[in-house]
């Protein structure tokens, strides 16, 4: 049943040729089997999914509308909020928290008979690379168990890839649902800024996060977004007037597209992440693709950019874990600001502390100038240029990363941890639409991504042109042996 699409489970559910407690047991036993291995979840929802199968099959037979996700096997990362679940972020802070509400994410996928199985690892509050920044477990990527899944939604993708549930959900602040899909050899969307609500997703940089789905294929990831691309009252950021709905390539496109290709950013590319690259551009001019270049070498400096926004995003953000409100409160404290001093060291990582310090510099007074506002001005000309490029093309074609998933331990220089995200946080920044495309393999195996941006709200153009990528080519298709396990 696991080696099924989203889509192909959901029919065969409606046409009463499986029932939802079928599926809830199957997909149950393999999360039991294969998660021992990889360690994607952070919590099963046993005890419910069983009786939520139930719920939906008694639906069925009482032949009432069945919703567009009905028997889907969901599960999300754990910064999204289920009510009466614990909603941790992989942080020793929001241990002990149980959301009393469910994110809009959540809502939908309810209101349209999603089956949510539970809590996928992340790095802590999801600020990280490679998912090894979670202060509980360790996830594994199942293509290679010694290497990294890539982050920070890294649970949602391991998740994925070897097939423990059919579609995710993740967040994206600078690549992170991207880098991990990469990683693992899945698909991945992050839609235009806006597009998906953040309501009742824990905030980390307010202006550049965006929840989107994972899974094998864009017809999987195109069914969600039609679930979750909707506009929400709770998120004064949500973009108002049309839903997220499908286009149809072959119609939109019959007279060909224009992509763009920032060339003379790519140097820094391995070489064969260079020649899966190559690949991929030719098959996008099989589909009728014409190639232009376009200048995006202002993306340089996105990195830069992106640590001063983002830090600064950040740490307001993080202002909230004061040891009263939730989660944990340290137990050496005597005095009320011993509750904020304790709470808070003995709450966050590294990561989240390291951040925390940037962001309170570039926001104090006098270097507020310095790097905030500098780096906001920089941030306009980054939407610019890409405004610039779009009046070229219609796509943007980049790598998601230099290279391949890379062993645990590997990267220690948190520097260099940032640099992962070199080619996707220009799209968080400038707030447009961007996925990540299994591309291929390299040499020794390890599965690479390829990424595909559009212009603002062009987001079912986008996904209409990895619908086709993928009739086209069989990438999205290749599992590592983990998934192939079990029955
Ligand atoms: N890796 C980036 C960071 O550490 C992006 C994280 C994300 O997208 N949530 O901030």
């Amino acid at each position: 049943m696991h080696t099924l699409s989203a889509i192909e489970i959901h029919e065969k559910f409606v046409q009463g040729e499986i029932s939802a407690v079928e599926i809830a047991t199957h997909f149950l036993m393999r999360i039991q089997k294969i998660d021992q291995q990889v360690g994607a979840f952070l919590e099963i929802f046993e005890k419910d999914i069983l009786y939520q199968a139930s719920e939906l099959d008694a639906k069925r037979v009482r032949k009432e509308p069945l919703g567009a996700l009905a028997g889907v096997p969901i599960a999300v990362k754990d910064n999204i909020n289920v009510t009466g679940y614990e909603t941790t972020c992989a942080s020793k802070i929001l241990k002990g928290y149980i959301s009393p509400y469910d994110a809009t994410v959540i809502r939908r996928i309810k209101e349209e008979d999603g089956l949510i199985f539970g809590k996928l690892n992340m790095d802590e509050f999801a600020m990280g690379s490679s998912c090894e920044y979670s202060a509980f477990k360790q996830t594994k990527n199942p293509w290679d168990l010694s290497l990294v899944p890539g982050g920070s939604s890294g649970g949602a993708a391991v998740a994925i890839a070897s097939d423990m549930v059919s579609i995710t959900l993740g967040s994206d602040t600078g690549g992170s649902i991207r880098l991990p899909a990469s990683f693992c050899g899945i698909s991945a969307f992050k839609g235009t800024y806006g597009r998906v609500s953040r309501n009742g997703l824990v905030a980390l940089g307010s202006s550049l996060d965006q929840i989107g789905p994972l899974a094998h294929s864009c017809e999987d990831l195109e069914r969600m977004m039609e679930v979750i691309g909707v506009h929400c009252e709770k998120d004064s950021t949500s973009i108002s007037g049309a839903n997220f709905t499908p286009v149809k390539f072959e119609e939109r496109y019959k007279n060909g597209f224009t992509v763009g290709v920032p060339w003379q950013f790519l140097e820094g590319l391995q070489e064969d992440s260079r020649a899966i690259f190559d690949r991929f551009i030719d098959h996008l001019k099989t589909l009728g693709g014409k190639v232009v270049e376009v200048d995006l070498s202002i993306l340089n400096y996105a990195i830069a950019v992106y640590y001063i926004i983002g830090t600064a995003e950040f740490s307001t953000n993080l202002s909230r874990y004061d040891g009263i409100r939730y989660g944990l409160r340290s137990e050496r404290a005597a005095t009320l600001d011993d509750v904020y001093d304790f709470s808070r060291e003995d709450g966050f990582g590294d990561e989240p502390k390291r951040r925390i310090l940037l962001g309170t510099f570039v926001l104090s007074s006098g270097y507020q100038e310095a790097y905030f506002k500098k780096a906001q001005k920089v941030r306009q000309i980054i939407i610019n240029k890409f405004a610039d490029a779009f009046s070229k093309c219609d796509f943007v074609a980049l790598p998601v990363s230099t290279g391949g998933a890379f062993p645990f331990g590997q990267v220690k220089d948190p520097l260099q941890m940032y640099l992962e995200d070199i080619y996707t946080v220009g799209a968080n920044l400038a707030g447009v639409p961007a996925m990540s495309l299994p591309a291929g393999n390299l040499p020794d195996g390890r599965p690479v991504g390829v990424q595909l941006m559009a212009r603002q709200r062009q987001d079912a153009e986008l996904m209409s042109v990895g619908k086709a990528f993928q009739k086209l080519t069989s990438y999205h298709t290749a599992r590592p042996k983990i998934a192939r396990e079990g029955t």
